[in-house]
Formats: structure tokens, sequence, C-alpha cells
């Protein structure tokens, strides 16, 4: 028998949930179905740099204040491996508490939880969407699993990260043959809430401030990050001081290691008749900005505000539909495109590209404009 559903939406990571409340709490019911079963933890070792701009949604759905444990950036210091030119964001200059947080992925998830199961949303565990066909009336859901079923929704939103088989086929692609080797790790001096960003043409290497130490997020090429993740601790520690530098004083220790395989993958918003994709099923990006989870937190709450201000009868109408994804890409392509010409400009050991960067640094770093433009867009996304 088909359940009939006004919005069903197929995952509950961060996006999805954020989604999910967002709509529960202005009033409409949502289902949602998710691939993890209810007893398996999450296990994610992603660390999160959330803006400022996230953090205000976080807030205005109650969530915020359960992340006690989010640390704030207050600095941002940006440079180049091998070359002049360095740039600083800080928070005074922008008027603002901080310019972003870190938070363990799994934190935010355990937040979000908690507020899904208190908000009273519908949640299926244990539920992984196998196809959605859109349909002129309504979209159909089928799951797989141990018991298939059958959904029938006004409104399919997909939110599986683009790891199910329903977000359908990027319109645009790039691998970039970059992995990223994530860990916690302590330093010597106290960070006292700057985060640096520093290129090489390996790839970027990022220390977020978490907690009393730093998460790391360090690119390189598949073959460098397959030795970096077979190194013992001390190597481990003593290689990234030699590929870091001295900032931070030594690297004392660190944590379990993880991989992500880092690639562009855009399939856009619009998904069918009746069908929307948010967050990752929307666009996967390189972590390099950390715009990918702040970026998808906006689709989610956008949709939410789209279908709270839709009157009833066209919810998930092509008029509806059209409108939000309109939107979405004057935010998601910017983003995208910013993300990607930092990843290929700065990942490269060409001669003039490594002085052009140079100049771009100091350039950001001497006129104050150009500066707020990027923490702004940092902050905020397209709004700022
Ligand atoms: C190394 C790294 C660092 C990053 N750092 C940052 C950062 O600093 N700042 C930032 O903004 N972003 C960052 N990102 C990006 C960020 O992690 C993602 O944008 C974000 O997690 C996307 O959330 P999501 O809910 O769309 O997808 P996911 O987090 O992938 O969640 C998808 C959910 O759907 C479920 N699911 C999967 N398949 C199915 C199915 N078939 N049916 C039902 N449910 C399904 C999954 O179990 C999961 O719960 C980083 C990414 C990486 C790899």
């Amino acid at each position: 028998m088909t359940e009939t559903s006004e919005i069903v939406i197929a995952g509950a990571g961060p996006v999805g949930a954020v989604c999910a409340l967002a709509l529960k709490q202005g009033g409409l019911n949502p289902l949602v179905l998710e691939a993890r079963a209810i007893d398996v933890p999450v296990n994610d070792k992603r660390t999160l740099a959330l803006s400022y701009g996230s953090r205000l949604i976080l807030e205005r759905l109650g969530v915020w204040a359960h992340l006690t444990e989010a640390t704030p950036i207050t600095r941002i210091h940006i440079s180049h491996k091998g070359g002049l030119g360095r740039a600083a964001l800080s928070a005074v200059e922008e008027g603002v508490p901080a310019l972003g947080y870190v938070l363990a992925y799994g934190q935010l998830h355990n937040a979000l939880e908690a507020a899904l199961k208190e908000a009273g949303v519908k949640i299926r565990y244990g539920t992984p969407v196998e196809a959605i066909s859109p349909g002129t009336e309504a979209a159909k859901i089928k799951t797989g699993g141990e018991y298939p079923e059958e959904f029938a929704a006004g409104l399919a939103v997909v939110a599986d990260g683009g790891r199910g088989g329903s977000a359908g086929q990027p319109v645009f692609s790039r691998d970039y043959h970059q992995v990223a080797v994530v860990a916690g790790v302590a330093t010597e001096l106290p960070h006292q809430g700057l985060a640096y960003e520093r290129f090489t043409p390996d790839g970027p290497v990022a220390l977020l401030p978490n907690g009393k130490g730093f998460s790391l997020v360090w690119v390189n090429p598949p073959e460098k990050a397959e030795h970096i993740m077979s190194l013992d601790d001390s190597d481990f520690l003593a290689a990234l001081r030699e590929h870091f530098g001295g900032r931070q004083g030594r690297f004392i220790s660190t944590g379990p290691r993880a991989r992500f395989s880092l690639k562009l993958d855009y399939r856009g918003v619009r998904a069918g008749e009746r069908v929307v994709r948010i967050g990752n099923a929307s666009q996967t990006l390189h972590p390099v900005a950390g715009q990918g989870f702040n970026l998808g937190l906006r689709d989610a709450w956008e949709l939410a505000q789209s279908c709270l201000e839709t009157p009833h009868e066209l919810l998930g109408s092509s008029q509806q539909l059209q409108k939000y994804a309109a939107s979405r890409r004057k935010d998601a392509l910017p983003g995208i495109g910013f993300t990607d010409v930092l990843v290929k400009s700065f990942s490269t050991s060409n001669f003039l590209l490594h002085h052009l960067r140079g100049a771009g640094l100091m350039a950001l770093q001497t006129f104050p404009p150009a500066r707020h433009f990027v923490a702004k867009r940092m902050l905020f996304g397209r709004h700022g």
C-alpha cells in the first residue's frame, strides 16, 4: 500500500534535518526517510566550519543553544607556501563576534537529531530510498531495505548527500585528484581562536581551532595522502610540521585520521516535477573554502521558507520550485565557482600563478574593501 505525505525528505543528515525541523516548526508535517539504522551511531570524522550566517539559522531553530562545544574562529590567517603575500581576516574588523564556528559533524548531528525528536518530526530509520519518480500530481518514492515500501508525496526532497541513487547524475563534475586527510591535533601554542588556511602546490592545509586543539584538513594528491595515512603518529606530526611550518610551535599529539576523496559534483536543485535536491545532493564541493554545509543549510532553510509561504494547493508545484531553484542558483553558482577557482589556482606550482597568488594575497591584505568582500561572503553567502 502507498503511504501519502505532503512532504517526504530522503536523508536525515544535517541538511535534511534542518529542512525537516524548519518545516515542522512552521506548521507542516514532513516525513523523513533515513538509510542509517537507529542504533548505528554516526561515525563521521568531518569537522565543519559553520559561518556566522549558519549560526543565525541554527539560533532561529533553537538548536544553537545546544551546540556548546562550538569553537569560535576570531581570526583567519591565509598564506601560501614558499612565497610572499599573506592575508588576515578578523571578526573585530567585520563587527561580528566570530567569523565562524568549528564543531564535529557528529556533535551537530546529535543536536539536530534531539531537536527533531523533541519537535515530533516523523522519521523512519533503516529506510534507504532507492528511487524517486517525478509526477504531475505527486512524486513516488520507493524504499529498499528489509521491508520495501512505496510513498507518494506532494514534494519529495532529496537530501541524501548525493550518496543514494536518487540524486541523479551530475550536470557538471570535476575530480580534483586530491584526498583530504582529517585529524584532531594539539599544538605547543594555544590557538586563541586563530584558524589557518595555507595553500601549497599539493593542495591546501587548514587548521581550525576546535576545543583546546585544532582540527586538521590536509589535502594532498592521492598517493601522498595514502603515505600520510600510513605513518605512525610521531612521523605524521613531524611531516605536518615540515609541511605547515612552525607558527603554532610543535605539533604535540594527534587523534585518529580519516580520509575523503574530493570532487565537485553539481546536480542543481530541480530534479523533475515535485522533486527537489538540497545540500550535497545538489552540490558537493571541495572543502577548501568551508562552503559545502553552509550552502546546504541555506538550501534547507530557504526551501522550508518557500514551502511555508506557498499556498497549500501549490506546494511542490513547478511554480514554487522554479522560483526556489532560481533563487538558489544565485547563491550556489558563485560559491561553487569561487571554490573551484581557489582549488585550481592555488594547487599548482606554475611559476606565474605562484606570483599571482602572492599578489592576490597582498591585495587582500592591503585593501580593506577586498577583505570585507571575502569576509562577508564567508559569513553570509550571497546575502553578504
Ligand atoms: C573533509 C571535509 C571537510 C568539510 N568541511 C566543511 C566545512 O568546514 N564547512 C562546510 O560548510 N562544509 C564542509 N564540508 C562539506 C559538508 O560536510 C557537507 O556539505 C555536508 O555534510 C552535507 O550535508 P548533507 O546533509 O547534504 O549530506 P550528508 O552529510 O552526506 O548526509 C546525508 C544523509 O542521508 C543519508 N542517506 C544516504 N543515502 C540515503 C538513501 N538512499 N536514503 C535515505 N537516506 C540516505 C545518510 O545516511 C546521511 O544521514 C566538508 C566536507 C569534507 C569531505
